[in-house]
């Protein structure tokens, strides 16, 4: 299996595109940390089912916009699986909503879980994988980064730091054996998307080319990809995955 031997850590997994990403990371053969913020029971289920593909998992508690909590949580993983070979940095969260009406408190929350989130864990995940002079970073960001969504703004900005910061981290860390990159979903059938109203949703297929929604396992087989070594000339790359709308 093309990530026997590899071990994983996959941020937000306790549901939805996280969740995904970490049963097929297992099922190509890595041992995965299942990382959660409140959600125990979700983590648990996403252990279930890595296991099923007869993989080691465990699961995890940190909140990613601390960084105490996440050093703590790499720690935690390196003495219980040894290594750590792919970071997933998938905790997100949004907010729909003009801008004007947005609560200054609520900006932070969101730009603390999506970019600096995405920032502390690169950092403490980096402590480990440099003397290794090995690993691959994957950031989950959006296509709202790159193109902005109205009454999504601090979505927008959020995922566009992250954009940025991937492009820049992959310079930083291109002959260091570490690739990193991001990728750019577009509207995919999860419990984010539970807020739109039947005409919203039409709204949303009207603008997508190939007229239905992405499911999380077409977002996690590109993750898969890029922790492969069959990406291993690809660094600093936002790749959409959108059904076509940008
Ligand atoms: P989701 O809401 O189902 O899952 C998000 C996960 O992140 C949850 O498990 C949640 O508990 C976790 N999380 C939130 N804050 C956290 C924190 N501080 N620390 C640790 N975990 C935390 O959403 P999803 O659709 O599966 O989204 C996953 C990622 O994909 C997000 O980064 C999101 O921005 C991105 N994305 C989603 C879509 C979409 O249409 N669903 C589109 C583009 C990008």
């Amino acid at each position: 299996m093309e990530l026997s031997g590899k071990t994983a850590l996959v941020t937000g997994a306790s549901r939805g595109i996280g969740r995904q990403i970490a049963i097929e990371l297992a099922k190509a053969g890595a041992s995965v940390a299942i990382n959660y913020k409140t959600d125990e029971a979700g983590a648990i289920e996403t252990l279930h089912a890595v296991r099923q593909a007869n993989r080691y998992g465990i699961t995890i508690m940190a909140d990613v916009s601390d960084y105490e909590s996440v050093r703590q949580m790499l720690d935690d993983i390196i003495q219980k699986l040894g290594k750590i070979d792919i970071l997933v940095n998938n905790a997100g969260i949004s907010h729909i909503g003009l801008f004007i009406d947005t609560d200054i408190n609520l900006w932070g929350n969101i730009m603390n879980t999506n970019l600096k989130g995405t920032m502390n864990c690169c950092h403490a995940v980096l402590r480990h994988m440099l003397p290794r002079q090995s690993g691959s970073i994957i950031n989950i960001s959006s296509i709202w980064g790159n193109v902005g969504a109205a009454c999504e703004a601090v979505y927008s900005a959020s995922k566009g730091g992250i954009n940025a910061f991937t492009k820049a981290l992959a310079k930083e860390l291109g002959a260091c054996g570490i690739r990193v990159n991001a990728i750019a979903p577009g509207a995919i059938d999860t419990d984010m998307n539970k807020w739109m109203s039947a005409e919203d949703k039409q709204i949303t297929l009207d603008q997508i080319p190939m007229k239905r929604l992405g499911k999380c396992s077409e977002v996690s087989a590109l993750a898969v990809f890029l922790a492969s070594e069959k990406s291993s000339y690809i660094t600093g790359q936002i790749i959409a995955a959108d059904g076509g709308i940008f």
